[in-house]
């Protein structure tokens, strides 16, 4: 497949005329990756079976892992859900657009291949013009997961985009680099406590404090983001699996990059000199490492850079990376651990 790539960052007259034809694109069918502020999307019509399945096919994506339905008008929620309550506004007014994603009961006319075959929904308004403009010209919500393919890093450049996509989608939209860097926070509203399924920029303490209640992250998610094998033990779980996660995509293989992954937890200096020590006998072995830290409290930075550095590494051939843990106890940097941890499959290092 031939797929058209166009620049849309100025989002004139041009871009406007680019994001119109991919618009349509999704009107009949067809597979449009766009910029939001999170991470780069691959949408397609929400309410169209075939467009839907044809997303898993490009990504090469289990089928019962669902997509996130993308609205432009918080009005269009009427669409995807039966019943609105005060929290969902109060969520909506305060954070939309934005990176949070709410999951919610699903309407029957919602296809089962865009929400996994589960009950509920999930849906978000993107935070960037060329995405509303897409959504609001192709007139139907669209269905998005992450525009890299099934288990890279997700893609937060067109650059990464075009690298994984080219050739499998009609069009690729290519704005700046992403703002946020990591996926939505995926809050779930469909049970009797809100419960956070996926940790983002948005923390639960912040939608705590928009809902006066208490917003906690699912057993499972704190379970999967735990550096201290005692600590996991502990609860019960072993490192990386978790009984039937509430959102199905936790549990595959995750934002892998190609190189070997290990992170190393401890005490700040130690974990330096241990990544020097690791890096020089491996360097002597003739493999390539590279190292990811990132400076200390700088949790929204790490989350910005964290995707684009595993793919850097990828490109200038990395073969070990050595990462630092960052502080689980802030909730932006528990979100960038979650996803450290998936990439290294769990190879974690407790430095003494
Ligand atoms: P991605 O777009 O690749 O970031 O994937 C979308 C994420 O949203 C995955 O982790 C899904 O498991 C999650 N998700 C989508 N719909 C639902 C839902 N109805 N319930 C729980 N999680 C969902
Ligand atoms: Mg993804």
């Amino acid at each position: 497949m031939e797929t058209r790539i166009y620049d849309v960052s100025r989002m004139d007259e041009a871009a406007l005329a680019h994001i119109a034809e991919a618009a349509e694109v999704i009107r009949r069918g067809g597979l449009v990756a766009f910029p939001t502020e999170t991470v780069y999307g691959l949408g397609a019509d929400a309410f169209n079976e075939k467009a839907v399945a044809a997303i898993y096919e490009a990504k090469g994506r289990p089928s019962d892992n669902p997509l996130i339905c993308h609205i432009a008008r918080a009005s269009d929620l009427g669409q995807l859900t039966p019943r609105l309550s005060e929290e969902i506004v109060k969520l909506a007014d305060n954070f939309w657009p934005g990176p949070l994603t709410m999951v919610l009961e699903k309407k029957p006319a919602v296809p089962d291949r865009t929400t996994g075959g589960l009950s509920t929904v999930a849906v978000r308004m993107p935070d960037h013009p060329a995405a509303l403009e897409l959504i609001r010209r192709a007139d139907c919500p669209i269905a998005a997961p992450s525009a890299n393919l099934s288990g890279r890093p997700s893609p937060t450049t067109g650059r990464h985009v075009i690298a994984d996509l080219n050739g499998r989608v009609d069009v690729i939209l290519t704005a700046e680099d992403c703002r946020v860097g990591i996926e939505s926070t995926v809050l779930d509203l469909s049970g009797e406590r809100p419960l956070v399924l996926r940790p983002g920029i948005l923390t639960p303490e912040m939608l705590g404090v928009c809902l006066s209640r208490p917003v906690e992250f699912d057993p499972g998610v704190v379970a999967q983001t735990c550096v201290h094998a005692e600590d996991l033990e502990k609860e019960g779980f072993l490192p990386g699996q978790v009984d039937a996660p509430k959102s199905p995509g936790m549990k595959y293989k995750h934002y892998a990059p190609k190189a070997e992954m290990i992170v190393l937890e401890g005490q700040k200096d130690r974990v330096r000199e241990e990544a020097e020590r690791l890096a020089r006998v491996n360097e002597a072995l003739g493999r390539r490492v590279g190292i990811l830290f990132f400076e200390e409290q700088a949790f929204v930075e790490a989350a910005h850079d964290f995707f684009a550095r595993l793919r850097d590494m990828d490109e200038a051939g990395v073969d070990l990376i050595l990462a630092a843990a960052l502080s689980d106890k802030d909730q932006v940097g528990f979100a960038v651990m979650n996803r450290m941890l998936k990439s290294a499959g769990y190879h974690i290092v407790s430095v003494k």
